[in-house]
């Protein structure tokens, strides 16, 4: 099973298979940027492969090492959620000062080299819309302010065509969702396991799932006496 790998920036070869978005997006341990992913579980670890990158670039999570308590697990959820669409041109009215945008930033001057860090907005400049073919094209301009990514803390101004708006609605997706409520129930039962084993109860039922937290559990007793 490989362990966690540096992501490259190894993009797949046009043409893309055609097939729908995977609808959400995950902010990868490599360089902590946001990539359309979706996830898969396989032989108990958690796959995360990362849209239009071909597998080298996939982060794997193994339910014991990477997960070991349940603020692993929350912080790994934290790391998905529902796909931030680009802002629309005839929409920028409805952008407020506070809201979360996810932006693409040039870091390298680059445009391959595009990577996605979100930013608060603090103001719209509003500028009169043009027209292009017939397609309304939002000329406003946006003073954000950096909250991830290599220039966070940093504020910019910046066009419609780099702005994405951040969903605040959970993400389902039942692989997930399924993954990481098992993993955090495991320690549920872990600190069940601890309490039996302080009244010298019998072994709780579905024990030989929490062997390893009871190998814990019994080390911190070992300590604390
Ligand atoms: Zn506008």
């Amino acid at each position: 099973m490989p362990k966690s790998q540096q992501r490259q920036a190894t993009v797949a070869p046009a043409p893309t298979p055609r097939r729908p978005r995977p609808g959400m997006e995950y902010r990868a341990r490599s360089d902590e940027a946001w990539y359309p992913a979706r996830v898969l579980v396989q032989d108990g670890w958690l796959r995360v492969m990362f849209e239009n990158f071909l597998e080298d670039a996939d982060e794997w999570y193994d339910p014991v090492a990477d997960l070991a308590s349940p603020g692993d697990v929350d912080a790994l959820r934290a790391r998905f959620r529902r796909e931030s669409p680009a802002l629309h041109d005839a929409r920028c009215g409805d952008l407020r000062p506070g809201d979360r945008l996810c932006l693409a930033c040039d870091i390298y001057g680059d445009a391959d080299e595009l990577k996605y860090y979100d930013a608060v907005l603090e103001t719209v400049e509003k500028a009169a819309h043009g027209t292009v073919d017939g397609v309304e094209r939002c000329a406003c301009r946006f003073t954000v302010r950096w909250t991830e990514g290599p220039r966070r803390g940093c504020w910019d101004k910046v066009g419609v065509e780099v702005v994405c708006c951040v969903q605040e609605s959970p993400i389902q997706d039942p692989v997930l969702t399924e993954f990481l409520d098992d993993v955090r129930n495991r320690f549920g039962e872990d600190q069940e396991a601890t309490a039996a084993s302080q009244e010298a109860a019998p072994t709780p039922a579905g024990s030989r799932r929490v062997l390893f937290s009871l190998k814990t559990a019994s080390e911190r007793l070992a300590r604390r006496s």
